[in-house]
């Protein structure tokens, strides 16, 4: 009896989680699906900093175990850490790392989906490690969230912003923008909820302050017509704004200083560094010239066909963000429900069409919420704030959570409704 397919999905994320319960929905029993990730939980990224701001450990509420949820579809779970991909032998070498000292092993595979998203590379960015804060993962909301509730935070200028990103090149990939900052839809959006934060607590507000950009104007994927309502609202609420700094040169006690010689002074530093790619990843022949995935439109790599990458993995994946993530999930399953036999679309599976979706806190329970294509050449151009964002925000985790990752294929689509007709 012939075998079934061997799927391998690496990184259990937003997109491999997604992608690897997709699969399981497009193609059926007819194929063996495999996860591979260094923990076994997913953790909720875009709400870390409302955790800090209600003065809870982020790690409480958004780690979430997600191995009955892959049990539930009979996808087996190796909690491991990938070590190494042989694409041309068609395996991958991980280690268990559930007790130190574990053995290393070998898996091998048919079809191979990577998801491991990117390093954030902090570790580039002098005196981030003694100055610097963030809100990119839970060990870092909690660093952040004891300096703010129990006192190291005296009140001084705060500054927020993105080191200088540098975006992948290859002459496979579809005609791309040039992104000069990974994601800056999380600056924006930690700028105004702390600065509710501080009116709040008695400590500031918006004048205490500054956001900056390596670019020539900060969430530049927003494209220009929302941008000429969000920059007049930043300056009209008293926020600092320095764009063009061209990334950041060293952080110190009282401030940041930019690679263009400029500099701010700030107490606080909340920091986005660049995303680059992981090291087992990097030097494979089906990365670009910084290690991220090459992929089309439906995240297959043209050279190894077998070889799908989604999520911030994927150099297609330009801003990092999570929502472009979860559509190329679903495109990447049908792609592999359909290379499994088990799934004939009546129409052709789409290619990805890029946009971004964001639903950011403002704090108040008002959020924003943004949808557009402009920066990709579309007409599509929705940015609105209120309290039915905020509202889509929390019920997207609410979602996310009960449906394990398999987020219905109504989830984004009503968020898009709601938020693009919705009063707010
Ligand atoms: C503060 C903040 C707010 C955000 N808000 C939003 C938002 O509102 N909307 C939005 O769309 N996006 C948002 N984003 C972006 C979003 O979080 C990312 O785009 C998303 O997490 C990417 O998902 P991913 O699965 O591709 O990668 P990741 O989330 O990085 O997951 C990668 C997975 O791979 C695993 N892994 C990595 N290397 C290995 C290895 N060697 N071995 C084993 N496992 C490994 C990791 O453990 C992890 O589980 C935000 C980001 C930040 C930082």
């Amino acid at each position: 009896m012939p075998t079934s397919p061997h799927i391998l999905v690496l990184g259990c994320n937003f997109a491999g989680l997604t992608t690897a319960r997709y699969i399981r929905a497009f193609a059926g029993d007819e194929v063996d699906i495999t996860c591979v990730d260094r923990t076994p939980y997913l953790t909720f990224v875009p709400n870390i900093p409302l955790e800090v701001w209600h003065n809870n450990n982020p790690a409480e509420e958004l780690h979430l175990p997600f191995v009955k949820f892959l049990d539930r579809d009979d996808i087996r779970f190796i909690h491991a850490e990938v070590q190494g991909i042989d694409v041309d032998g068609r395996s991958v070498e991980y280690t268990p790392v559930e007790r130190s000292g574990s053995a290393a092993e070998s898996v091998g595979y048919d079809f191979l989906v990577i998801a491991l998203g990117n390093n954030l590379a902090f570790e580039e960015i002098e005196g981030f490690a003694e100055h610097g804060h963030t809100l990119t993962d839970t060990y870092y909301g909690e660093k952040l969230r004891r300096y703010l509730h129990e006192g190291g935070y005296k009140g001084g200028p705060i500054a927020v912003g993105s080191d200088r990103f540098v975006q992948g090149h290859h002459p496979d990939l579809p005609l791309l923008p040039e992104a000069k900052a990974a994601c800056e839809g999380p600056p924006v959006e930690i700028a105004f909820s702390m600065a509710h934060w501080l009116e709040k607590h008695e400590m500031g507000d918006a004048r205490s302050i500054t956001l900056f950009t390596p670019a020539e104007v900060i969430a530049e994927d927003a494209g220009e017509k929302i941008l000429d309502e969000l920059l007049p609202m930043v300056e009209d609420l008293g926020f600092g704004y320095r764009a063009d700094t061209e990334g950041i040169e060293r952080l110190y006690e009282d401030g940041i200083e930019f690679e263009d010689g400029s500099s701010v002074e700030a107490e606080l530093k909340i920091i986005f560094p660049n995303w680059t790619a992981h090291d087992v990843v990097k030097d494979l022949p089906i990365t670009d010239d910084q290690g991220f995935v090459v992929t089309g439109l439906q995240m297959r790599n043209p050279d190894y066909p077998e070889v799908f990458a989604v999520g911030d993995a994927a150099s297609v994946t330009v801003p990092k963000l999570g929502s472009l993530g979860h559509k190329e999930a679903e495109i990447c399953a049908q792609m592999l429900g359909r290379a499994a036999g088990a799934h004939e679309p009546d129409e052709p599976i789409p290619s990805l069409e890029p946009e971004v979706i964001c639903m950011g806190d403002m704090g108040g329970r008002k959020g924003f919420y943004m949808h557009t294509n402009e920066w990709w050449g579309g007409d599509t151009s929705i940015l609105k704030i209120g309290y039915t964002p905020h509202a889509l925000k929390m019920g997207f985790k609410t979602i996310y959570y009960t449906t394990g990752g398999k987020v219905p294929t109504w989830g984004l689509p009503l968020s898009e409704f709601v938020g693009d007709h919705a009063l707010v």
